[in-house]
């Protein structure tokens, strides 16, 4: 086959491009269509447009392959203005672009060039409907749903297993489970072998649906599984929280592969299970299975949460052994780890050595230098990456306003946001005004923080005004602390801080039956509903602690520390913070009615388990709270060590009774 230069030489040499007419071997329709595949770009693939026209070779073929490939270089635009000038609109050219827009996310377009096939008399088949039930699975049309499968009756490819599998696949997308059966029950070819599609298609709808029973039923009535059908059960086990019977399960499996690993990792981290998902990672490589990119990425991520330095560290050690690029995905999920571990320099050295920078990667770093508080890196990345041409969207400037936010740039922080939608036409969301909001709050700017809210073009939720609140408190404004609660009880009765609230009012009247009531309540739906926990590693392992956990084999020594610990500190000043537990109204210290907190939990495991003089890292999932950040200061002073805290937002590291944060968080 010639190459492309052959066809795109300078115009003075006109005589190699007619190669495929003086080479009599090659009929000019497959010279082109082979063309047309080698297109790396929309740029060639227009060149190659244009001398088809030119040489008068268009053919319904043709136009086929030319829609096809414009669609895989993501120009649905291309394929549709294609095909409008194509005047034999028949069954392969309509395929070619119903399939096109379907997989380019033009779901409706699709749906509606489906629709122009049939006014135009142009009979479906078994390759068109697939793409147009994968079109309405994602649009979510139960009608249109029901008039495909009709026409797919009607044109005689109902019974097609291919078609069928996409059939069910829609139906249990658009969440009409009970359809999705009967189409099931009635497929003649499901008890085949070899049919094993359609049996993970409704296990995994039942999965999702949160129906795991059904889904285990179906499970063991199949013929025959394969690697999906395990790792749907074990994803759907994963989705609902249950990781135990998540593991049964994959510890029973025939074979296991990578992505089976990457699945049950996944899992673990997502369900909060750090410390397992990096066990298993590590036994994986020991059964010599070799990871993936999406393996890497989740362990990293699993690292990054459990703040496990020595674990992320070691896998750092891995890639570059086992030659992986660090770049892309894993690069980034490098820094974002070495950033959410307290190395942020480290961080910027992977940054700095990763060639292919995209907009999750300058979003990881300057992410990573706002929570260490170093605003000058954070806005000096902004800039080299405004510079590299990579155009910021909506998380980075959750980043930089962030960065803003921790080290009290006020003015500079409110230009960002304002630049958002003034410059970048990007809407800001709730979590971006929750930062302005925070911004001000600390900044005591109370009444501009109050008129930003009554000005927000979208509802402000609770958190927004929990913020408010909180601000309130600290600049002791009691007057406008009133007026937020009243807001805040009427989002959310129920909620956690609301409850908080409603006990003071109790309090205050001296009903003590109601506060107990009330408090008995919130502290259900507090362990129902949040799973705090801190996380500290020893020798490579990560452990993990919850509020009030007994669970720990060394559970009656920490807590004899920690008693130990509250006693020296009290002698030096410390008062336990009663008046924090009451009036604790933020979502992220809501943990605070379930007894000891767990950051206070690992620090009295840490200062067991760890030589004198040693740091002690932990990671909390929620915001630490102002008790447990008090006894922190007051631990490292009696202890002489340093202690470096993670929390839901920022570093704290403490030293001879200070922290970095300066007390400003
Ligand atoms: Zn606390
Ligand atoms: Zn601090």
């Amino acid at each position: 086959m010639k190459s492309l230069h052959v066809l795109f030489k300078p115009k003075h040499s006109p005589a190699k491009i007619s190669s495929p007419a003086t080479d009599r071997r090659i009929p000019a329709e497959t010279h082109f269509i082979s063309l047309i595949h080698a297109s790396g770009d929309i740029a060639t693939l227009r060149r190659v447009h244009a001398h088809v026209l030119r040489r008068g070779l268009l053919s319904s073929r043709i136009v086929s392959q030319l829609i096809s490939c414009s669609s895989l270089l993501r120009s649905p635009e291309y394929s549709i203005s294609i095909f409008r000038h194509f005047d034999d609109k028949n069954l392969f050219v309509f395929n070619a672009l119903i399939r096109g827009l379907s997989e380019n996310s033009r779901y409706e377009c699709s749906v509606r060039h489906f629709i122009l096939m049939l006014r135009l008399g142009v009979r479906p088949d078994r390759l068109t409907f697939p793409f147009v039930l994968r079109s309405n699975a994602n649009l979510g049309f139960l009608r249109l749903g029901l008039a495909l499968h009709g026409a797919m009756m009607k044109n005689g490819v109902d019974f097609d297993s291919f078609v069928r599998v996409s059939l069910v696949d829609m139906y249990v997308k658009i969440e009409k489970l009970g359809l999705a059966l009967k189409v099931f029950d009635q497929s003649p070819n499901r008890i085949k072998n070899g049919n094993v599609l359609i049996w993970n298609v409704l296990i995994n709808g039942y999965c999702q649906a949160g129906d795991l029973q059904k889904a285990v039923i179906l499970f063991e009535s199949m013929p025959e599984r394969n690697l999906v059908s395990w790792r749907t059960l074990i994803k759907g086990y994963m989705g609902s929280g249950e990781s135990v019977r998540a593991r049964e399960l994959f510890e029973q499996m025939p074979e296991k592969d990578v992505v089976s690993w990457t699945t049950l990792i996944n899992g673990f981290s997502q369900n909060g299970d750090h410390d397992i998902a990096i066990s298993m990672f590590f036994r994986m490589l020991d059964e010599d299975i070799n990871p993936n990119e999406y393996t890497i990425a989740a362990v990293l991520s699993a690292c990054s949460k459990a703040g496990a330095l020595g674990s992320g560290g070691r896998i750092h050690g891995y890639l570059s052994n086992n030659g992986f690029k660090l770049d892309g995905a894993i690069g980034t999920a490098l820094v974002d780890m070495y950033a959410k571990c307290g190395e942020v320099d480290t961080a910027g050295r992977v940054f700095g050595d990763m060639k292919h920078k995209d907009i999750r990667s300058w979003t990881a770093m300057i992410q990573g230098w706002a929570i260490h508080g170093r605003f000058e890196e954070s806005i000096q990345c902004f800039r080299k990456m405004m510079y590299s041409g990579e155009k910021p969207d909506e998380v980075l400037f959750l980043a930089v306003l962030t960065a803003c936010l921790n080290s009290g740039e006020v003015d500079l922080g409110l230009n960002f946001f304002h630049s958002m939608r003034l410059d970048y036409s990007i809407e800001p969301m709730m979590k971006h005004y929750l930062v302005v909001i925070d911004m001000l709050g600390r900044a005591g700017e109370l009444n501009k923080a109050l008129k930003f809210i009554k000005n927000m073009p979208i509802d402000p939720d609770f958190k927004i005004w929990a913020t408010l609140y909180r601000a309130c408190r600290a600049h002791k404004n009691v007057k406008m602390a009133e007026m937020v609660y009243q807001n805040l009880l009427e989002l959310d009765p129920k909620h956690p801080g609301s409850c908080i609230f409603l006990c003071n009012v109790y309090a205050a009247e001296g009903k003590w039956q109601e506060v107990e009531r009330t408090r008995t309540l919130m502290e259900k739906t507090v362990r129902e509903t949040y799973q705090e926990g801190s996380y500290t590693e020893l020798d490579g392992l990560v452990h993990k602690f919850s509020a009030g956990d007994y669970s720990h084999k060394l559970a009656k020594e920490i807590h004899l520390k920690l008693e130990e610990i509250v006693f020296l500190a009290r002698q030096k000043g410390y008062s336990p913070g009663t008046g924090w537990s009451v009036h604790n109204i933020e979502e992220e210290e809501k943990e605070s009615v379930t007894g000891s907190h767990s950051e206070k939990l690992a620090l009295a495991f840490g200062l067991i388990r760890t030589d004198p003089g040693m740091a002690i890292r932990i990671v909390k999932n929620f915001r630490i709270c102002g008790d447990c950040h008090s006894l922190m200061k007051y631990a490292s002073k009696i202890s002489q060590r340093d202690i470096i805290v993670r929390d839901a937002r920022q570093f704290h590291r403490f030293k001879d009774g200070i922290c970095s944060c300066r007390d400003y968080w």
